[in-house]
């Protein structure tokens, strides 16, 4: 197994870069035969969501917008529950359109909970989530993701966008926090 060290902790690998490889291949197919003729506004939610979303969206084949929103998030290993939109949507762009949200983790779901209900808001033609991961021990609000990358155990995992105090989102593979 492979193990990294980021600051003081230890982290074993957990999802390889040849399994996400495919797990993204079968999501471009699901939204290519969804939305191939629907010119959608992806809406990636930074910055955990980039790479996932770049990998998505460079094989997703057909025309599409893209924008970009900032929600405040984790500090070190804990969530605080609090939203902010750090870097908000362009309102005008998501109206009567098939907006997708790309999302790097559901946790407590308090994150997605907030945002798909102030997409929803916005009067889009549909709305859908996209995460790339899921931790369904820890669900405090009913989210509905569409799409799931990977469903995952409440353990702390960093890389492929997501970070630990900083560092680690450019690492191509998942990594779990070793205990
Ligand atoms: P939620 O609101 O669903 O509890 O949390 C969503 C956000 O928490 C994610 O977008 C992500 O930034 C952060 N998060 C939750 N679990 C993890 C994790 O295991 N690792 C990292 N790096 N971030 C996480």
């Amino acid at each position: 197994m492979q193990t990294i060290q980021i600051k003081d902790k230890l982290f074993n690998q957990y999802i390889t870069e040849a399994q996400i490889q495919t797990r993204i291949q079968e999501i471009v197919s699901e939204l290519s035969e969804k939305y191939k003729d629907k010119n959608p506004v992806f809406v990636v939610v930074l910055r955990g969501a980039f790479m996932f979303a770049s990998d998505i969206l460079k094989k997703f084949n057909y025309p599409c917008e893209i924008e970009f929103v900032k929600l405040s998030s984790y500090t070190g290993m804990q969530s605080t529950g609090k939203i902010n939109m750090l870097l908000p949507l362009k309102e005008e762009i998501v109206k009567n359109r098939d907006v997708i949200i790309i999302e790097d983790i559901v946790d407590s779901g308090l994150t997605m909970d907030f945002f798909v209900s102030y997409v929803k808001g916005l009067e889009p033609k549909s709305v859908s989530l996209i995460s790339f991961l899921y931790k369904p021990e820890n669900l405090q609000k009913d989210v509905k993701i569409d799409i799931v990358g990977f469903t995952i155990p409440d353990l702390f995992v960093v890389g492929y966008g997501l970070d630990f105090d900083g560092e680690g989102r450019n690492l191509s593979a998942v990594y779990q926090l070793a205990v």
